[in-house]
């Protein structure tokens, strides 16, 4: 049974059946929709490119009972408990994702997670309307960077000093410019106290008028539906490194699972398109029987401004060296690589430069040491570092 229907649920569907299992397959999901992409939600439907994000998936052809429309509500051995009535497993994937954390106050605060979202907000954006996005993360930039493309007085307010500095830390100073290039009134160092009727209110007491609030302040996994169940969870459904959870024959994967890496020796929980998709194969096998392990060098990307970040690795402990200007005239293209002591590379984040992803990533994953001098010249390619 795979309980989530979102990309990791319907990924571990077609992984059981590729794995050759032919026993009965279940999928619940609480949306009354059919598996979807999230990431074009904030980029192609926000922007009025498309409608819908469907998965390509055949359903019929992967013989799965797809219940749209139910959701879990507790875990014992052996029993899923719905919404509709309890079903009985032998195996189970929990795919629950994640849910966006909202602020305080009564006034009107639109999230962005599901295609309702992304829908009914796009109607709301138009020449003229007065937008105000909480959070100057990865969601926040590319609704901020839609509004403005729609028309929208666009103004983001931002608790840290810098934007994505959760993810990226005072490197994300580096985007600053590009919203007041974009005609964003960026506010950094501020703190929302509520959303109210009519916009804001900030901690100083001042407010900012706004005829639609999101909020982009990031995401809690959903796992509320496995309290009491005695599954481990500490920031996610905690796994080893085959994605096996503390209860027999229950595997978990994508947003809401916090697995043991390997190659970082900690535990991950990555909130990333890719991590959706590539665990839930080592999440079949570990549940079929096959011996696997999962351990990706994470990846992320997200499009911005008109500019195109990527990120793979994990940098924390590691050092940073700069590849490339980015005060640079025109489309800057710029990054930044993180080596550990050994001067091998841990991570890359690549602006504008989709080649520096695909060879960092390779390296990352090759572990070999780097000569650091040439890393930090961005005309010689990475692989030749
Ligand atoms: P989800 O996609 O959240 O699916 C989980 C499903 O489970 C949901 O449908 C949920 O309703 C359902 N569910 C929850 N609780 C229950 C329950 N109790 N019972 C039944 N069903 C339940 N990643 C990138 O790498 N790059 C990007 O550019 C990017 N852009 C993004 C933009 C947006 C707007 C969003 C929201 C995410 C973006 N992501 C991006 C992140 C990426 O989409 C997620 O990492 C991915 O969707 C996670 O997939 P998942 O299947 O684990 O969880």
């Amino acid at each position: 049974m795979v309980v989530g229907a979102g990309l990791a649920g319907v990924r571990s569907v077609e992984a059981l059946r590729a794995r050759g299992f032919g026993g009965r397959i279940t999928m619940i999901g609480e949306e009354r929709h059919r598996p979807y992409d999230r990431p074009p939600l904030s980029k192609a439907v926000l922007l009025g490119g498309t409608d819908s994000t469907v998965v390509d998936s055949d359903l019929d052809a992967l013989e799965v009972d797809f219940r749209a429309g139910v959701a879990a509500k507790g875990l014992h051995p052996g029993v899923v408990e719905t919404t509709e009535g309890e079903l009985d497993y032998d195996g189970l994937v929990v795919a629950t994702g994640a849910r966006p954390i909202r602020l305080r106050g009564d006034g009107p605060q639109h999230v962005l997670r599901t295609i309702d979202d992304a829908l009914g907000l796009r109607s709301l954006l138009g020449p003229g309307r007065r937008v105000a996005v909480v959070g100057a993360g990865w969601i926040g930039a590319e609704v901020a960077t839609a509004a403005r493309r729609a028309g929208c007085a666009v103004t983001v307010v931002e608790a840290a000093a810098t934007p994505l500095a959760a993810a990226l830390g005072e490197i994300g100073a580096h985007t600053v410019p590009w919203y007041a290039e974009a005609g964003v009134d960026l506010r950094l160092g501020t703190m929302v106290a509520s959303v109210d009727h009519g916009g804001l209110t900030l901690a100083d007491g001042s407010a900012i008028e706004a005829d639609v609030v999101v909020t982009g302040v990031g995401v809690r996994p959903a796992v509320e539906w496995l309290a009491g169940s005695g599954i481990r969870l500490d920031d996610g459904v905690v796994t080893d490194e085959h994605l096996n959870t503390s209860l027999p024959g229950v595997v978990a994967v994508g947003d809401c699972a916090a697995w043991w890496s390997r190659r970082y020796g900690l535990r991950l929980r990555v909130e990333h398109w890719d991590t959706a998709l590539g665990a839930p194969d080592v999440a079949a096998a570990t549940l079929v029987g096959d011996a696997a392990v999962y351990d990706p060098v994470p990846y992320f990307w997200s499009e911005q401004f008109g500019h195109m970040v990527q990120y793979a690795g994990h940098h924390d402990g590691a050092r940073p060296i700069r590849r490339g200007d980015p005060s640079a005239q025109g489309k800057p293209r710029w990054g930044t690589c993180w080596v550990d002591a050994g001067d091998r590379l841990v991570a890359v984040l690549a602006v504008n430069r989709p080649r520096d992803l695909v060879q960092g990533r390779r390296l990352i994953e090759g572990g070999q040491r780097l000569d650091v001098e040439r890393l930090a010249d961005p005309a010689i390619a990475l692989r030749d570092c």
